[in-house]
Order: C-alpha cells, then structure tokens, then sequence
C-alpha cells in the first residue's frame, strides 16, 4: 500500500552528482576548471581595481557548470580543499605572467572555502605558493566567508596575521547575508568588508536600512578597512553606494565574470587609455 512516484527532476540531479563525483578528479588533470575573474571597480577613481577569481567548470558532457552546482558537493567530499589550491595557483600564476609581460598588475581575491582553512598546513601552504611565484606583497587577497569566522574567531585571527605579516590581505565576504556579526569586526584584522547585495538591496527610502549601511561603511573606514559592495546590479544601487563612502563596487552593472584572458585585455586597454 505504498505509491512511488517517479520524478524526473530528481533523477536528472542524482545523475548529475554522479557525474560530478565520478569525473572531478580526471576535470582537474584535463584543465576543464576555469579562471574566470570578475572586475572591480574603485568609486573614487572610476578605474578597475582588481578582480574576484570565480571558478567555473567547462565539461565536454555537461557543457558549462557554475560554482553553485558542484561547490556543495566538494564541501562535502572535501574535493575543495584541492579546487581551492589550484585556484589560488591559477591567479599567482596569472600574476606573475602580468609581472613578466610587464602589465601592470591589479589585485586578486581568491575565495577560501571553511574546509581549506581547517587543514594543517593551510597558511603555510598558501604563503609558499606566493614566494614560489615571487608575487610582491599586497597583490593577493583571501575571502573567507563569515561562518569561517563565527566558530574560530582566535584562530582565524591568527591566521589572518600571519597572513597579513606575508603580505596578503584578508577579507571577509558575504558581510550581511547570515547572521553579521560584530564581533567579527571587533576582532579580526581583515583588510577588506565584502558585503553581500542583499544587504544594501533595499528600497531607496527605506531610511533605517540606510542608516544600518551608511554606519558600517564609517565604521569599516575607521577600522582601516577598504569596502566592497557585491551584487551591484542597478545605476540606482551605484548612486546610493556613492553616498555612504563605499570604496568599490563588484556586480552586473559593472561586469560579469569573464575568463582571465579577457580581463587581461580589459587591462591593456585601460592602460592605454589612461596614458592618452
Ligand atoms: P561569492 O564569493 O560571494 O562570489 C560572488 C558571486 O556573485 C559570484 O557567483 C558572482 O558571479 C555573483 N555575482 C556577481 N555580480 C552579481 C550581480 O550583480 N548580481 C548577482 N545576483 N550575482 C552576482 P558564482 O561565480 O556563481 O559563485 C558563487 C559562489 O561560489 C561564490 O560566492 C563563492 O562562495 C563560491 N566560489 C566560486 N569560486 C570558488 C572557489 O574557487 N573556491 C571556493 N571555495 N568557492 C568558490
Ligand atoms: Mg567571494
Ligand atoms: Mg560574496
């Protein structure tokens, strides 16, 4: 007396994650994960101000997969942890080909998933990568979400010295999508507040949401703390942020991800328009 129901959907999920977890090791050797980079832009100077590396996976079966298909997954079969070090490589890389084309080169933020940050030799590693690659100091940034955060607060900030002691900055990200918290602010050194666009994607006079935002841009200011605004899809968005001291902005309006050759093209181009 039990009726099954066949649902095409689900099948068609449970497939996927089968391929995914059957296939993400042989992506890796074949080179079908992707460095694709997503411009900032400083309000302040209307010039890009470095990049966020996104992966993406370019599959010869499934075509063209984005994080949020296969990042849950790695993060429970730990994969990440080497997805995230080849991503981290990727960019080092790609600074240093930047450095030797003699391009002048732009920040780049790396996403670091909460499994990376628990194994052993994560700093050590990370740091090694960027003396292996001979990258200067302050052209690499690491963004930690705030559930890195919320259970670590004295190892992260640790973390985040020895870090910053390397020359690479630390940011958190998704700043006002969970539970924010204060505390966090109050207590890690970071270099740089990402905050999530459902944030600040209230309406216009919503007054107190904007007192809420304008507040923790001051604040993130006086902590000496640089303020980037993800999400950003509307003119409208951009002439609010223009008025609460917000120092970058990352999202639609200005840019979609894009494979890293093409941000390097975007590069040589405002090169040359600024020496005109
Ligand atoms: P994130 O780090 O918060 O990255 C920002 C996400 O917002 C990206 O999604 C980006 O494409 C998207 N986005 C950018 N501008 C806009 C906009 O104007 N509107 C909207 N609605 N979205 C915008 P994406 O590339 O799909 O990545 C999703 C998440 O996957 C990332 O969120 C990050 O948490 C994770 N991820 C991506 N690459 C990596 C990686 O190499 N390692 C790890 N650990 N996580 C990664
Ligand atoms: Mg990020
Ligand atoms: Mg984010």
């Amino acid at each position: 007396n039990t009726v099954y129901v066949f649902d095409k959907t689900l099948y068609q999920e449970a497939q996927l994650r089968y391929y995914i977890e059957t296939h993400m090791h042989e992506a890796l050797a074949s080179e079908e994960y992707q460095l694709y980079l997503q411009p900032r832009m400083n309000l302040h100077t209307g010039h890009i101000d470095g990049a966020e590396a996104l992966v993406r996976w370019k599959s010869p079966d499934q075509g063209f997969l984005s994080p949020g298909e296969f990042i849950p997954l790695f993060e429970k079969n730990r994969f990440i942890v080497k997805l995230d070090q080849f991503m981290f490589t990727s960019v080092c890389g790609l600074l240093r080909q930047w450095l030797d084309a003699g391009i002048e080169p732009r920040p780049l933020s790396v996403n670091v998933s909460q499994m990376q940050f628990h194994t052993p030799d994560f700093v050590e590693r990370y740091i090694g990568i960027k003396s292996q690659y001979a990258i200067p100091d302050g052209l690499l940034e690491l963004e930690f979400t705030e559930s890195i955060f919320f259970d670590n607060v004295a190892l992260l900030s640790s973390a985040v010295h020895e870090f910053r002691r390397a020359g690479i900055k630390c940011s958190i990200d998704d700043f006002g999508a969970g539970y924010s918290s204060l505390n966090v602010l109050k207590a890690l050194p970071v270099s740089v507040l990402k905050l999530d666009g459902m944030f600040f994607r209230t309406a216009k006079d919503d007054e107190q949401a904007n007192i809420v935002i304008r507040n923790i841009m001051r604040m993130a200011g006086e902590l000496k703390m640089a303020t980037v605004a993800e999400g950003v899809e509307t003119p409208e968005q951009v002439a609010f942020l223009e008025t609460t001291g917000c120092d970058i902005i990352q999202g639609y309006v200005f840019a979609r991800p894009m494979p890293a050759a093409e941000f390097t093209a975007l590069l040589a181009g405002e090169g040359g328009h600024a020496e005109r």
